[in-house]
C-alpha cells in the first residue's frame, strides 16, 4: 500500500518523500491507521523497522490542526509526550519528529540528564506541543514545576523492555501518575516478555497488537559458527 493511501496530509507526505521513503514499511503500515482513530496499541518491533515514523507520522497527523504562532506558552501544552530509555534514541525520535513535522509547525523539545537543565526549562516554559524524553531528567522538571504534563493527550513509551531492563519501571509510574487519564497510549517493545505485557496491561486500554516479527538475517558472506559451551563454564 503506498503512503498517500494511509490517510496521512499533503504536508506529512511531502516531509515523507523528503526523506525519501517510497513506500510504508510493514509496522507503518499496520499501525499507523490504529494511531490515526486514536486507538491504543502495543507494537512489537525493533529499531531498525520504521517504528519511529509509525507512531510519529499519525500522531503529527492528528495534532496538526492545533499548530498556532501565538507567543503565548498556555496556546502550546504538551500535548504528546515520548518516554525514550537512552538520550541516543531521544535525540533520534526527537529528530524524526522535527523531520517528519517540518511542514506542520508544531513546537518539541528533548529532554535528557547529563547537561545543564536551564536550556530544557527555557523551552519548556516557552511552550512545546511533544516533549522526548528520558524519565529520571523528566521527573526532575517535574519536581522543580517546569513542567506541566496536565493536557497530554497522547503518551509514547519507546523501547519498553529496555526501559524495564534499566529499572525504570517505577519512574514510568510515576510519570504516568502526571498525566490525565483520558489519554492514548502507545507501546513500542523489541520483545513481549512477562513484564512488558504487565506494564501493557497497567497502562493501555484495550490495545490493538501489532506484530512484527524480527528478520535478523545476516548476509550470505557472513560464515556463521556457533560453539556449545558447557554451563559450568560460562
Ligand atoms: P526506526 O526503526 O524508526 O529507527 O527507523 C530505521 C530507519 O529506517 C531510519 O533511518 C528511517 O529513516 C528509515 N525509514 C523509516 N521509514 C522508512 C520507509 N518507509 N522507507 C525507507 N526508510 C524508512
Amino acid at each position: 500500500m503506498p503512503f498517500d493511501h494511509l490517510g496521512l496530509s499533503p504536508e506529512l507526505l511531502r516531509a515523507v518523500e523528503d526523506e525519501g521513503y517510497t513506500d510504508p514499511t510493514p509496522i507503518q503500515e499496520q499501525a499507523i491507521p490504529i494511531v490515526l482513530k486514536g486507538a491504543d496499541l502495543m507494537a512489537r518491533a525493533q529499531t531498525g523497522t520504521g517504528k519511529t515514523a509509525a507512531f510519529a507520522l499519525p500522531i503529527l497527523e492528528r495534532l496538526k490542526g492545533v499548530a498556532n504562532k501565538s507567543f503565548s506558552p498556555a496556546r502550546h501544552p504538551i500535548r504528546v509526550l515520548v518516554v525514550t530509555p537512552t538520550r541516543e534514541l531521544a535525540i533520534q525520535v526527537h529528530k524524526s519528529f522535527k523531520d517528519y513535522g517540518k511542514y506542520v509547525g508544531l513546537r518539541s523539545t528533548i529532554i535528557y540528564g547529563g547537561v545543564p537543565m536551564g536550556p530544557q526549562e527555557k523551552d519548556l516554559l516557552g511552550g512545546v506541543e511533544i516533549v522526548v524524553a528520558t524519565p529520571g531528567r523528566l521527573l526532575d522538571h517535574a519536581g522543580s514545576r517546569t513542567l506541566n504534563l496536565g493536557q497530554v493527550q497522547v503518551l509514547v513509551l519507546d523501547e519498553a523492555d529496555r526501559m524495564l531492563d534499566m529499572g525504570f519501571i517505577d519512574d514510568i509510574r510515576r510519570i504516568v501518575a502526571m498525566l490525565p487519564a483520558k489519554r492514548q497510549n502507545l507501546l513500542f517493545s523489541a520483545t513481549l516478555y512477562r513484564e512488558v505485557r504487565s506494564l501493557a496491561s497497567t497502562f493501555l486500554n484495550d490495545p490493538e497488537m501489532v506484530d512484527i516479527a524480527p528478520t535478523i538475517t545476516a548476509a550470505e558472506s557472513v560464515e556463521q559458527i556457533a560453539y556449545l559451551v558447557d554451563p559450568d563454564r560460562i
